[in-house]
């Protein structure tokens, strides 16, 4: 084992919770089921959205909204995802004994590959859909995840008109951009049903949870009752949330960063494809935990805006949306078409102390635990970008002089700039 080293090291991601934040989750503790209903009301009225639903990650947020969409269209069940995003999509769409159909990306866009996309939402590509379960059409698909991936957003009103089949719902996956806009709108209220994840290295924390948005009454309805039958936290699991808490607010900062980083048993940074998370609401120690969410993200977007600009200028990258001054990402990606220069820069210890980090191991359909997918690679632009991309930090954590000695760590590895 290597001993670890004591040293500044920065998060990839981070969304800080401050002691104060936690004084005002012990609250929500006290006041109980009324905090979570305080927290439910400000997110439909800043979202603007008839309704919300409370759970314990994005995670359990989608499978409500694709458990959901199962009720209202049992014949369906094909969901079209990128075939570059979290593991945790997919994961869920297999626990619920749902169908991944997946969709190459674009890799200057990290979106969906709208050609690509065209063709799975009109029926063509009837060989794969076969595949998917006899079907062929778009009969068998329930619904489509565009995903603002590291909060870049996905051109969701370009979903929209591809799909023809009013049986096909357009579920947005935010889970990595709230507090996010694009073309004036803000993000997550952009599908008929739009989630957040409140985990660690999101947008904004409360340890772990997720929100959904709909407008939909059909959708809402169902939405309400299944999460109304689910179990809570209890007095326990809230305690445990409250020490996770602490231990972040504590070692989330640079100054002791070091630290967990060096514990393997915490699997930071690893990506799994875990088919048993635990299912439940949002408690009301995460209700009090949020009880600042909206001067909180505002906060965390003022320096990831900042961050992500100046990458963005420093790397000469064009990112899709709309001015540079929205530009809310968790984790700004870099290509690196070059990888002995990428496996050079991650193989540096700088590397690992200024946050920067490689992204998901594999495209979806090289997950093990896929094997439905088959052996056979079609998703080459996905596969390129899990190969190609590495992330630089962009939260408020990351100090003038953290940029500098990142923005000189590449100058020196790539000399040409
Ligand atoms: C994190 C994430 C999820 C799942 O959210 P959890 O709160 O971690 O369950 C879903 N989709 C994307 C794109 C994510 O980044």
């Amino acid at each position: 084992m290597k001993f670890p080293k004591i040293k500044r090291t920065l998060p990839p991601a981070a969304s800080p919770i401050y002691l104060r934040d936690i004084l005002w989750g012990i609250r929500g503790m006290i006041m109980g089921d009324r905090e979570v209903e305080r927290f439910r009301d400000e997110l439909k009225e800043t979202f603007g959205s008839r309704y919300c639903g409370l759970v314990s990650s994005g995670k359990v947020a989608l499978a409500v909204t694709l458990e959901t969409l199962r009720e209202l269209c049992p014949e369906r069940d094909q969901v079209v995802i990128p075939a570059f995003t979290c593991y945790s999509v997919p994961a869920v769409i297999t626990r619920l004994g749902l169908r991944v159909r997946l969709c190459d990306v674009d890799p200057d866009t990290l979106d969906f590959d709208y050609d690509q996309l065209a063709g799975i939402l009109s029926g063509v590509g009837g060989e794969e859909s076969a595949e998917a379960g006899g079907k062929t059409g778009t009969e068998g698909i329930l619904c489509v995840l565009p995903t603002h991936l590291f909060g870049i957003p996905s051109d969701i009103s370009r979903v929209r008109k591809l799909v023809k089949d009013p049986g096909i719902t357009v579920v947005e996956d935010a889970a990595q951009a709230m507090g996010g806009v694009h073309g004036g709108r803000k993000l997550g209220t952009l599908g008929d049903v739009g989630f957040f994840s409140l985990g660690r290295g999101k947008a904004f924390s409360t340890v772990e949870g997720g929100i959904l948005l709909t407008d939909r009454e059909d959708i809402g309805e169902i939405v309400e009752r299944r999460i109304r039958m689910m179990p809570d936290y209890g007095t326990v699991g809230q305690l445990k949330l409250l020490a996770q808490a602490f231990t972040i607010s504590i070692f989330l900062r640079p100054s002791l960063f070091w630290f967990p980083k060096s514990l393997p048993f915490l699997n930071l940074g690893k990506t799994v494809f875990e088919t048993d998370y635990k299912v439940g609401k949002l408690s009301p120690f995460q209700a009090g935990l949020a009880i600042k969410w909206k001067a909180r993200l505002r906060e965390f977007a003022g320096a990831r805006v900042r961050n992500a600009g100046h990458w963005a200028s420093l790397f000469n990258q064009h990112m899709p949306g709309d001015h540079p001054e929205t530009l809310n990402l968790i984790r700004f990606p870099v290509r690196l078409e070059n990888r002995e220069v990428k496996a050079m820069i991650l193989s540096l210890d700088l590397s690992s102390e200024f946050g920067i980090m490689a992204t998901y191991p594999d495209s979806i359909d090289g997950i093990e635990e896929l094997a439905q997918m088959g052996a056979e690679r079609r998703f080459p632009a996905a596969k390129k970008c899990s190969e190609d991309i590495i992330t630089l930090p962009v939260h408020s954590y990351m100090s003038r002089r953290d940029r500098a000695e990142i923005e000189s760590l590449f100058k020196n590895v790539i000399p040409s700039g």
